[in-house]
């Protein structure tokens, strides 16, 4: 069974319908798949009725934009209800700070020489609930400021690039709580991805398991060399969490390595998965 439970679709920053997201993973040769879209589960009702038509085992979710120690840290969250009044309050906050932000980016960039129009953005952006620096850069490739997304990234829009501009994110506890506190499972995205070790070192996840409900880490993810998804594994492992993963498929809007399946989840993890989600029903 391969089990791929981290995906993008066009309602976030994805490229594909979360519909052609789960075609994708069948062909793809998926057994089950979740949609988690950048602070919204928009997509999961279509994800769902697509998956359903393909056969396919579907796990509702969404990646919550948090910050803990002055970084961004990716927060999973499977089943629960996205629709529980407090987090989706807080959610709606999360996108109008990416909605406040892309104003202030264009500016920024008009100042570095490349002029954009906030109608260029939204057009890129016409299906998206959470817009983010992805589609500023399908802005830029558009007017030939940069070849692709990558480009855009490494030279203006990274973090401590020239055109980057923060934005509101919750803080980690705080979303650990609303995530918890509406029946979902709470899993690190990535946790030593682009910032290395330094804001979740594995002391760091011990007491975010032990004193706000963490349920896992994903430990696959091709951010993470091998040396660290093994240390990621073990940690999972003594601590009695999950441990999960996963390709953070984009569509053609990441590089190609992020195909989907690229990593994926141990079926006994996902089988633990299930019964957590259930059991919070
Ligand atoms: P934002 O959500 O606006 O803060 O932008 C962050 C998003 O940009 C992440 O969710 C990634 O999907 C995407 N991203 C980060 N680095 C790259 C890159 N080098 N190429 C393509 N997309 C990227
Ligand atoms: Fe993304
Ligand atoms: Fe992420
Ligand atoms: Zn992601």
């Amino acid at each position: 069974m391969r089990i791929d439970l981290h995906t993008h679709s066009h309602v976030s920053d994805g490229t594909d319908a979360p519909a052609v997201v789960m075609a994708h993973a069948r062909e793809a040769g998926l057994d089950a798949v979740a949609l988690t879209d950048h602070d919204t589960a928009d997509g999961v009702a279509e994800a769902r009725a697509a998956a359903s038509e393909l056969g396919l085992e579907f796990v509702p979710g969404l990646e919550f934009s948090t910050r803990h120690g002055g970084q961004s840290v990716h927060l999973l969250m499977y089943g629960g209800d996205p629709g529980e009044p407090a987090l989706a309050a807080e959610l709606a906050r999360v996108r109008d700070g990416r909605d406040d932000r892309t104003p202030r980016m264009l500016a920024r960039l008009a100042e570095l020489g490349m002029p954009l129009d906030a109608a260029e953005v939204e057009a890129l952006a016409a299906d998206a609930m959470s817009v983010g620096r992805p589609h500023i850069a399908d802005a830029m490739v558009a007017r030939g400021y940069v070849a692709d997304r990558s480009e855009a990234f490494a030279e203006w829009l990274g973090d401590d690039k020239p055109g980057y501009v923060d934005r509101y994110a919750t803080p980690l506890p705080d979303a650990l709580a609303l995530v918890r506190g509406a029946g979902g499972v709470a899993v690190v995205a990535h946790p030593w991805s682009r910032t290395g070790r330094r804001v979740l070192p594995p002391a760091e996840l011990r007491r975010l398991v032990a004193e706000h409900g963490l349920d896992g880490f994903e430990c696959d993810h091709l951010d993470h060399p091998p040396a660290n998804r093994r240390q990621l594994h073990g940690l999972a492992a003594e601590l009695g969490v999950l441990a999960t993963g996963s390709s953070d498929h984009h569509g053609a809007g990441k590089h190609a390595a992020y195909r989907l399946g690229a990593c994926t989840t141990a079926p006994e993890q996902y089988r633990r998965l299930r019964e957590l989600i259930d059991e919070r029903a």
